[in-house]
């Protein structure tokens, strides 16, 4: 496997400062996930038993406020599901999530209503995401409205204006539709309505994958303004790997619903040890051309999440897998060096 990455890392703004875990090492995460499990029941053919697939498997990991952590990994190995259950836009099989320390996944609908303005999400394709008969008043002051947050039509443009500012556009654009802007603008347009009701926390889900390369650039460095800005809490979905290292202070791997591994982003990029992550760096970034995007491509084919392989779910793909121990046993995060942040899941680790 070699590495033909032909797209330059974005342009972003020199570099991100040191890991905030080992900054801050007591300040109390914003967003905690505890073991937290997806199972969806998959429905076969008729008569015949169901079964369940394991989009998330005990994954247990925090992000602290002002953090951005970086979720990498192939298509279908979970990371949007682990989005979404972190806000509660979807209920767990298993396990907890905290935001604020609060549990959120026991919460009613009408107690989790304060906190839902507070978790928001961006979404890979803005089109798609934005309603198209909506003009951006309504698809950015949506939030404004729902939380009770301005008082009267005026306040309102006013508001919406403001945060079209925010995200670099024009406040003449208020009465437009999303078809009459580019892919970036549609963007802009979909985080400001993600920034309306002030969140603390936004799960950026691929939010450049769709956008042209020079494009991406540009959103890349409007997010991070924005954290500089409210003091935003992130977590990065991509498969794209110069983005995540770009923008990320620390940076998970998932591979079939676990996390495999999790370090800060310098550890993870120049020394990773689990060999998913090593060949997930060293991989071909070929076009997909049925989807118009990158895809990593990893030798040998994912396993099937509703019949995942016994042990190790990468041992059938791992060039180092121990005969008797990674096909029986499945290995748990283990820190390689105290202190460090650098979690692994392997039992034969490059060291
Ligand atoms: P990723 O974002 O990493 O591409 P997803 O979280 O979207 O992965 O999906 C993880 C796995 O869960 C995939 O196998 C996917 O097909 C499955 N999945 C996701 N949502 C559902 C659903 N609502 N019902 C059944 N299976 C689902
Ligand atoms: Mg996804």
């Amino acid at each position: 496997m070699t590495r033909v990455d032909s797209r330059p890392p974005p342009a972003t703004r020199s570099s991100r400062p040191p890991p905030l875990v080992l900054e801050q090492p007591a300040l109390p995460p914003l967003v905690e996930a505890v073991n937290l499990t997806k199972e969806f029941r998959v429905e076969r053919r008729l008569f015949a038993r169901s079964r369940y697939l394991h989009a998330v498997e005990d994954v247990t990991f925090n992000i602290l406020p002002g953090e951005t952590v970086g979720l990498v990994g192939e298509s279908g190995s979970g990371k949007s599901t682990l989005g979404r259950l972190l806000l509660r836009l979807l209920e767990p099989s298993f396990g907890q999530v905290r935001f604020d320390g609060t549990v959120i996944t026991q919460l009613t609908d009408r107690e989790l209503r304060p906190l839902r303005r507070k978790m928001q999400m961006v979404f890979q394709d803005p089109y798609s995401s934005l309603n198209p008969r909506m003009t951006v008043e309504r698809i950015v002051g949506e939030p404004l409205r729902v939380h009770h947050l301005v008082n009267g039509d005026q306040q309102m443009r006013e508001k919406v204006s403001g945060l079209l500012q925010r995200v670099g556009l024009a406040a003449e654009n208020i009465d437009r539709l999303p078809h009459e802007f580019s892919g970036g603008q549609r963007q802009r347009v979909g985080i400001a309505r993600a920034l309306a009701a002030a969140p603390s926390f936004i799960v950026c889900d691929e939010p450049t994958s769709a956008l042209d390369v020079s494009i991406q650039a540009q959103i890349i460095n409007l997010l991070l303004d924005l954290q500089e800005q409210a003091n935003l809490t992130y977590l990065f979905i991509s498969h794209d790997l110069g983005v995540v290292q770009a923008v990320s202070h620390r940076v998970m791997v998932m591979y079939l619903g676990r996390i495999v591994e999790i370090a800060p982003t310098a550890a993870l990029f120049s020394a990773s040890q689990h060999p998913y992550t090593r060949a997930l760096l060293s991989a071909v970034l070929q076009p997909d051309p049925t989807r118009r995007r990158l895809r990593l491509v990893v030798e040998g084919e994912p396993p099937s999440p509703i019949d995942p392989p016994p042990g190790c779910a990468f041992h059938p793909r791992c060039p180092r897998a121990l005969a008797g121990r990674c096909n029986q046993e499945v290995p748990t995060l283990s820190e390689i060096v105290p202190g460090s942040g650098h979690f692994v899941a392997c039992f034969n680790p490059h060291g």
